[in-house]
């Protein structure tokens, strides 16, 4: 399948590295929102999350929500660090987007999502399902910011249950099985729950023959996976299960033992960033 992908930010926001990695200093460090852009030969242009966007701010101006904007502060110029404005820049329309699959319901995933009127969404529905009612502290215990959805979210929601589940190529074992959203075998969407109730992780295999995992906040950074470090235990106040994180970001781990020719993305990493924001221009 000969898909293409470019990894772009939409904002970032900074934080102590302490909280997001166990053993991490407690200097302050940014965290870019990366989005993808994959480029379908058949379906076309289709986004994984969104980004950050400047309705984040509106949306956390008052209590209970500005403590979401004061707890993880957030860096956005408006409204060129948006993903609208970034994949125009790319020469791609907002129109022109026809899917984006969202990982999970947090809002430096959904920031951009009113940006694209034409996109259908695929996500979990079990995601959705966790915070389409939530509203005050419930709803900022869960990071959810109600006002960042498409009044119409669900009439356009694509739900990844209702697609067919196979089982995935033995290269990304210890993950045995996922979910085909395109029907062609381009997509393979698991679920990383632990983080956020749902959350979506993609494998995919670009044009050339690179295969990509993107993990979205399955771990912060990339370490993180990689010598199997969990985040600070404050972090249990904002994860969906406790338990179910570190059984994902277990496999994860296992998966990068097994084939660490596998890029694996997370989506708030630096260094993954700015490898893959300069390698993979050629393509475009
Ligand atoms: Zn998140």
């Amino acid at each position: 399948m000969s898909l293409k992908v470019k990894f772009l930010e939409a904002g970032y926001c900074t934080h102590p590295e302490a909280i997001v990695i166990r053993d991490g200093r407690w200097k302050n460090t940014a965290f870019p929102s990366l989005f993808a852009l994959i480029v379908h030969p058949q379906y076309g242009n289709i986004l994984f999350d969104a980004g950050y966007s400047e309705r984040f701010f509106q949306e956390t101006k008052h209590f209970p929500f500005r403590l979401y904007a004061l707890t993880t502060p957030v860096h956005f110029k408006k409204p060129e660090d948006s993903a609208v404005y970034k994949l125009r820049k790319q020469g791609i329309e907002a129109a022109e987007i026809k899917y984006i699959i969202i990982s999970h319901f947090h809002a430096d995933h959904i920031g951009g999502l009113l940006d694209f009127p034409n996109a259908q969404f695929i996500c979990f529905n079990s995601a959705y399902q966790a915070v389409k009612n939530l509203r005050g502290i419930s709803a900022l215990k869960a990071g959810f910011l109600s006002g960042l959805l498409p009044t119409n979210f669900a009439e356009r929601a694509i739900f990844a249950e209702d697609k067919l589940m196979i089982s995935l190529p033995s290269k990304y074992a210890p993950f045995d099985k996922g979910i085909d959203l395109l029907g062609d075998g381009s997509l393979l969407a698991v679920e990383l729950p632990g983080h956020a109730t749902g959350q979506l992780g993609l494998f995919f295999c670009d044009a050339d023959n690179q295969d990509y995992f993107l993990i979205a906040d399955a771990c912060w950074l990339s370490r993180a996976y990689q010598e199997f470090v969990l985040p600070h235990p404050i972090t249990k106040l904002i994860f969906s299960n406790q338990q179910e994180y570190t059984d994902t970001l277990s496999k994860i781990h296992q998966l990068y033992k097994l084939n660490s020719y596998i890029k694996i993305i997370p989506t708030h990493c630096p260094n993954v960033f700015n490898q893959l924001s300069t390698q993979v221009n050629c393509y475009f």
